[in-house]
């Protein structure tokens, strides 16, 4: 049989261009080198409780098409991302609040207090004059919420000193100055109700998949028409021009017979002594009742080839790199790349699906 379009990685870009491909009465084949659909959006049901396997996804968006669009599959339960941070057994509601500051500081109550108290601890650092992260960090923040709940965290993420690392890693630190706990500034938030899986399942309703096979495996035996790829860009190309590097992550992932661990979904770790960034309570995300409860550890790692690419590296070496595996994107026929992986980018998944959307509209 030929197949109107190949895609592979059935993760939420593969799975967008599925679905609108499917709509246009076209015939689709995914297939994925894991033994699950999802890609990192994957959530495993453990009696009950919906495991993020590939860390915590918290899905928000301010378009009301990608809102449309998500809701089309699966029903959100309003779930609101409040994470908190730990700094040796001292607990700080994040982001960076108005509950922020009155926990750090005992004589700060109001926003104007906040703001004099932050711009007495910049240390003459600007933004513009900071030699290294450190310096940026500080001409953002000051010193004590710099040294509390960025320093550690920071240098464990990168397993650099912020001394040594670049200004350019921090854009910007968003400061609130209202009470107001609320992570994302989205318009629309939450978890789908029977996790990700399911609603990628829906997306892929009407598609041939095929799992555990890798696009080599296929690669001249299967008769298709366009091909969408997912996967790495440079994996394409054979690694021609080098190979790009990326950050990776470690996932220790226990179960529980408490009711409750931590109270909440998300607790970072910023101390530079606890080895992990954070404990993410999987249950909390869908305001689960079990007996017992499921935890997972992150721990940042050293990426090397074979682990699992979760971040680009954005540096100008990668950047300079992707743009060369780009032109040779750019000359092949009716192959379309996209996705995280196939863009070398870090998109949220309201991003992926947009991206994707876009793609649909000017191929299909
Ligand atoms: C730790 C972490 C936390 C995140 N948290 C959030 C969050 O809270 N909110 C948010 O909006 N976004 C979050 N994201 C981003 C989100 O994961 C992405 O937007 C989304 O997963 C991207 O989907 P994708 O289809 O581009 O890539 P993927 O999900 O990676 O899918 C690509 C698929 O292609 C397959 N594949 C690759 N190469 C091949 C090959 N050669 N042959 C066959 N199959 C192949 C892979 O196995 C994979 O399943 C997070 C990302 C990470 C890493």
């Amino acid at each position: 049989m030929k197949y109107d379009y190949l895609i592979v990685g059935a993760g939420l870009f593969g799975a967008t261009i599925a679905h609108e491909a499917l709509k246009k009465g076209k015939t689709v084949l995914v297939i994925d080198e894991r033994g699950h659909i999802g890609g990192n959006v994957y959530t495993e049901n453990v009696d009950g409780i919906n495991v993020h396997v590939y860390g915590a996804h918290i899905f928000h968006t301010s378009s009301d098409k990608v809102w449309d669009y998500v809701n089309g599959f699966a029903t959100f339960n309003g779930f609101i991302n409040s994470p908190k941070a730990d700094y040796h057994g001292e607990r700080y509601d994040l982001p960076f609040n108005m509950n922020t500051f009155v926990k750090m500081w005992n004589d700060v109550t109001t926003p104007d207090q906040a703001k004099a108290k932050i711009a007495s601890q910049t240390m003459g650092y600007t933004p513009e004059n900071a030699k290294n992260l450190e310096e940026k960090a500080i001409s953002l923040v000051g010193t004590d919420i710099y040294e509390k709940l960025i320093k550690g965290y920071t240098e464990k993420q990168w397993d650099r000193s912020c001394d040594k690392l670049p200004p350019f890693i921090i854009e910007r630190l968003p400061l609130r100055f209202t009470f107001d706990n609320n992570y994302f500034n989205a318009k629309y938030q939450g978890i789908p109700v029977g996790g990700y899986t399911k609603m990628v399942e829906n997306m892929l309703c009407g598609a041939d998949v095929q799992l555990n096979i890798s696009y080599n495996d296929v690669r001249g035996k299967v008769d298709f028409g366009k091909l969408i790829y997912t996967g790495t860009i440079d994996g394409y190309f054979g690694y021609s021009l080098g190979k790009l590097e990326y950050r990776t992550l470690r996932f220790e992932t226990a179960r529980l017979e408490t009711n409750d661990f931590q109270g909440n979904a998300v607790v970072n770790y910023t101390d530079r002594e606890t080895p992990f960034t954070r404990i993410i309570e999987h249950k909390h995300f869908e305001f689960g009742k079990q007996p017992f409860t499921i935890v997972t550890r992150e721990y940042p790692e050293e990426y090397s080839f074979g682990k699992q690419p979760y971040y680009p590296v954005n540096d100008k070496k990668n950047a300079d790199l992707y743009m060369k595996y780009r032109a040779l994107a750019d000359r092949e026929r009716d192959v379309f790349f996209g996705g995280r992986l196939g863009s070398y980018g870090y998109f949220d998944m309201d991003k992926t699906i947009e991206n994707a959307l876009d793609l649909a509209g000017k191929i299909l």
